[in-house]
């Protein structure tokens, strides 16, 4: 079973549901491309992964 990332915007509350790195990243981009045109993309991301958690902060 393949890690799950799930990506948080960083201008508002939304939220991809938990997808594979590219699907979510892609969702993400979206979503910034129609909500915050003039944001470059950023955020923040979590990354399950059976018995822990990751985190971490998206480039801006
Ligand atoms: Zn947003």
């Amino acid at each position: 079973m393949s890690a799950e990332f799930r990506y948080r915007c960083g201008e508002c509350r939304y939220r991809t549901p938990w997808l594979d790195e590219s699907e979510g990243a892609w969702q993400l981009a979206e979503h910034y491309r129609r909500r915050h045109p003039r944001v470059g993309p950023g955020g923040e991301f979590e990354i399950r992964r059976g018995w822990r958690d990751l985190f971490g902060r998206l480039f801006r």
